[in-house]
């Protein structure tokens, strides 16, 4: 069952333990004061994705800060240690956190996707274990998902998981897992019955990073960054308990998984403890640019900031839109796809409109000494990312089609097929 955040104004739960009712009002208020006495305003955006163990110890700390401080799991049910809060007291929070240090490297895809995904379909022992763990900032997670055949076709992978007595034991491979050496647990998606069609013989499983036999990769990419990882498995023992959902029904869990990832991707999600900052939802770097190149006044650049203002103001205005069209029960689910799509598109523009400001200078300055102007040029090498990232463009365009506007399915000749009498790698 989706435990989709509520959208009302009021909530029967204000901070953990306590029974009183808040409205999104006063919890907007209380939160602007608690924000301004504790956190120190956010520092300067750093390039690309690539983050140091610091970035990691202290995204730890700050969710340790927001848990003590009450401002935790807003739309987390209470008794996983959580708020208990609706989605409209998240947002409340989240455009006061702007401007101020948040943990957000635990937000994709630990909080936003893979807690939000236990608590949808996990067992009580793991919602109880690993949630509140996961507030407190012990525990960040990753997806292992996306495999060096492809990721689009998840149905279709071919990493095993095959039983043995009381456990399970996996071998494969998994590729661009963000963030994997920094994390603690994995939503891992295995095979584990060949004799049924692709959907039908997967398990999710909830995998420990340390477990012997799990090799992780770092891979470097064109900006330089080595936030993805592969993932080798080699005879790796899972136990029965850590199965997520039911044995062989584990693309109900990794279709909900998506379904958390395209709303964290499109910038729509309840979960997170702060703003996002690579949805670029913000031109005050764009203004720096322009103050920094001599070009406040030039037509041209202003045209091209409030246009990049107008798109924010768009983007923030879908994701309310349909969060809430969502949530009422008007759209599926499936109509996160309209802002993941939506949130590519804002991206691109963002990090264009970036580029043409900079002119040469994104191309000549530094991002390290000139975060400012290098960064720019070092941002739009990793643009593209932002069209595959929690699905790409074309399969998001896929699901509005025919689950949000109900056109025919696209034809797979491999979808009632036995996975073992598929042909694969022709
Ligand atoms: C920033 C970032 C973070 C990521 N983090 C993770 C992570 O943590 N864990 C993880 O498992 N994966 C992760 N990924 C991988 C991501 O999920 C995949 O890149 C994505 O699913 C696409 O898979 P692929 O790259 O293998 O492309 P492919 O599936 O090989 O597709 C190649 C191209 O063909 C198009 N295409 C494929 N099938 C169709 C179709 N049926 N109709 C129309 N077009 C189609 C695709 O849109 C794409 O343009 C991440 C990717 C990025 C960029």
């Amino acid at each position: 069952m989706s435990t989709t955040p509520t959208e009302t104004s009021t909530a029967t739960t204000a901070s953990r333990g306590s029974a009183a009712t808040e409205s999104v009002d006063s919890f907007r208020d209380r939160a602007r004061r608690w924000l301004a006495d504790t956190l120190p305003p956010a520092p300067p955006i750093t390039s690309g994705e690539q983050k140091s163990p610091e970035v990691w110890k202290r995204a730890r700390e700050l969710q340790r800060i927001l848990y003590d401080g009450g401002f935790a799991g807003i739309c987390f049910p209470t008794e996983y240690g959580g708020l208990g809060l609706s989605a409209a007291h998240q947002r409340a929070f989240t455009a006061e956190s702007r401007g101020y240090e948040m943990p957000l490297a635990l937000n994709v895809p630990t909080l936003t996707i893979c807690a939000a995904t236990l608590l949808d379909m996990g067992s009580e022992e793991q919602k109880r274990t690993h949630l509140p763990a996961v507030l407190r900032g012990q525990e960040a997670m990753v997806q292992f998902l996306s495999e060096p055949r492809g990721g689009s076709d998840l149905a279709g992978l071919t990493t095993r998981a095959d039983r043995r007595g009381d456990r399970w034991i996996l071998n494969g491979s998994k590729i661009w897992s963000s963030g994997a050496y920094a994390a603690d647990y994995a939503l891992c998606l295995a095979r584990t019955d060949w004799e049924v069609p692709k959907h039908a013989g997967l398990t999710m499983f909830l995998l420990p990073i340390d477990s012997p036999g799990l090799t992780i990769r770092r891979i470097t990419q064109v900006d330089g960054s080595t936030e993805f990882c592969q993932e080798f498995f080699d005879d790796v023992e899972i136990p029965a308990d850590a199965v997520v959902g039911e044995v062989n029904d584990g693309w109900a869990v990794a279709s909900r998984l998506l379904q958390h990832e395209r709303s964290a991707v499109g910038g729509g999600s309840p979960y997170a403890s702060g703003a996002e900052q690579h949805s670029g939802r913000d031109v005050r770097g764009l203004i720096e640019i322009a103050r920094r190149t001599g070009q406040l006044d030039d037509p041209r650049v202003r045209e091209e900031i409030g246009a990049a203002h107008a798109m924010n103001m768009v983007h923030d205005q879908l994701i309310a839109h349909v969060g809430a069209r969502i949530a009422a029960g008007d759209l599926p689910p499936a109509a996160g796809s309209v802002v993941r799509l939506f949130s590519a598109r804002n991206s691109w523009f963002q990090s264009d409109a970036a580029l043409h400001i900079a002119g040469a200078a994104a191309a000549t300055g530094d991002p390290g000494d000139d975060p400012g102007l290098g960064r720019a040029g070092q941002d739009y090498l990793f643009r593209q990312a932002w069209s595959l990232a929690g699905g790409s463009t074309e399969m998001a365009r896929n699901i509005i089609s025919e689950r949000v506007l109900g056109m025919p399915r696209e034809y797979a000749a491999d979808r009632d097929v036995p996975f073992n009498q598929v042909q694969r790698g022709r």
